[in-house]
């Protein structure tokens, strides 16, 4: 079935939902009060209960299998079924959910059933996280911060032939409302040389999609750039909160460690790879003088429409603005063409070398910052390491995070003659250590 705009659901607040609408249908687990974690499907303002949905005979074939799958208390089971799985599940529930389904009579009287307020659910993490990686390829923020550290060599000679990544830690990855802590840790002060303990000072978001695995590879055996989509399972929004100062001390020569590991929001919704076939794009070609990828990197389908326009948006909400009745206030507008790496391109370097993908594992972009001002993913480089305050509506200014701050990330995707599509926010409020 097809995906343009003229679809409509008969779940009313789907139609002209900017985030939600029937062309989106991302996955996610939820509860509710008297109701266990499970599976769901985002529609509206609403959550189709997938268990449910199952239990009142929804589905049939290969789209009752996944729709099985994906009614658990996680998604792994249904990220390691694969993109055939995924495709039959959304079909039917395309036909299921569209406002002139010939099931229209059978199905509406079952809507309280299965249909619950997402007002009224609680999300959990999707998955089972395995493993999580996360990159850096975003090549703006590569170079703002390569600059910070090295005005005449900003990047380092790996970087357009090495997706540059490291290994995160999957036990802090929190869904998004989740409150997190400011970190303590060892930071140097400037000009000393023996370093001091205590909270961190150069707290910082990172603006970063995340991509959730599908089925994955066996050990020892690498996914070929030209399979790479076969196993990614969906998207998400990503944010690296990073204490710049525990990093700059620590990250030398092994990389980041406790600078990241103390959190990791995502967003709750599963935004599909068929969800956002629409908004595919070439990847940008790369600037004259720049090497071709190794044979290994290099698809032409993957070049052709690997890359991704997703809208991405970074908002403040500081305790002062929610005192005084402002709105969040907009730091950042970027674009996830800012990949220097395709997300295939990812995926086959990681398992390159025989290491093992699994589903439910996520890989972080790296902060997809635009050339521009306005366009940064991170304080560190709005402030430009901290050397400039950065004004907010009421009054107050940043270089880095305070406590009682709230960071909020959107995404959208929109082209004419589709239906625009969200991802829901990802959000999180800063606590004093
Ligand atoms: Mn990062």
């Amino acid at each position: 079935m097809s995906t343009s705009s003229n679809h409509r659901s008969w779940v009313a607040s789907a139609n002209g939902h900017p985030d939600f609408p029937l062309q989106n249908l991302p996955l996610g687990v939820f509860s509710r009060p008297g109701l266990s974690k499970r599976g769901g499907v985002a529609i509206g303002d609403m959550i189709l209960d997938l268990r449910a949905a199952l239990e009142v005979g929804f589905f049939n074939g290969a789209a009752r299998d996944a729709a099985e799958a994906a009614s658990r208390d996680q998604l792994n089971d249904f990220f390691a079924l694969g993109a055939s799985a995924r495709q039959a599940l959304r079909s039917e529930l395309l036909h299921l959910l569209d406002e002139s389904s010939p099931q229209l009579a059978r199905l509406r009287p079952l809507a309280d059933s299965v249909l619950h307020p997402m007002a009224e659910c609680e999300m959990h993490v999707p998955a089972r996280i395995g493993d999580y990686t996360d990159f850096y390829v975003g090549i703006h923020h590569a170079m703002n911060v390569g600059k910070l550290f090295r005005p005449d060599n900003p990047l380092l000679p790996n970087y357009k032939y090495v997706p540059i990544g490291y290994h995160g830690r999957a036990s802090t990855i929190c869904i998004s409302e989740t409150a997190v802590k400011r970190p303590n840790g060892q930071t140097l002060a400037p000009g000393a040389t023996v370093p001091e303990f205590g909270p961190s000072k150069r707290l910082d978001y990172e603006l970063e999609m995340g991509v959730w695995i599908g089925p994955g590879n066996a050990m020892g055996e690498a996914i070929a750039i030209g399979d790479a989509a076969q196993h990614i399972a969906g998207f998400c929004l990503l944010n690296d909160w990073s204490a710049r100062d525990l990093q700059a001390w620590e990250y030398q020569p092994l990389g980041p460690f406790l600078s990241k590991s103390f959190a990791t929001s995502i967003s709750a919704w599963v935004v599909t790879a068929e969800a956002l076939a629409p908004f595919r794009r070439a990847q940008p070609a790369r600037p004259e003088g720049d090497p071709q990828p190794l044979p290994y990197l290099l698809d032409a389908a993957d070049q052709q429409g690997g890359a991704l326009d997703i809208e991405l948006e970074v908002l403040l909400f500081t305790p002062q603005m929610k005192e005084q009745g402002l709105a969040p206030h907009r730091l950042a507008l970027s674009n996830t063409q800012n990949m220097y790496w395709t997300v295939a391109q990812m995926v086959a370097h990681h398992s390159v070398n025989g290491c093992k993908l699994q589903p439910g594992d996520l890989l972080g972009t790296g902060t997809l910052s635009g050339p521009h001002a306005g366009q940064f993913g991170s304080l560190l480089e709005m402030s430009d390491g901290g050397k400039n305050a950065i004004a907010l509506p009421s009054g107050e200014s940043r270089r880095f995070l305070e406590n009682g701050d709230e960071v909020i990330f959107r995404a959208r995707c929109q082209r004419e003659g589709f239906a625009s599509i969200g991802f829901g926010e990802c959000r999180g409020i800063l606590l004093g250590a």
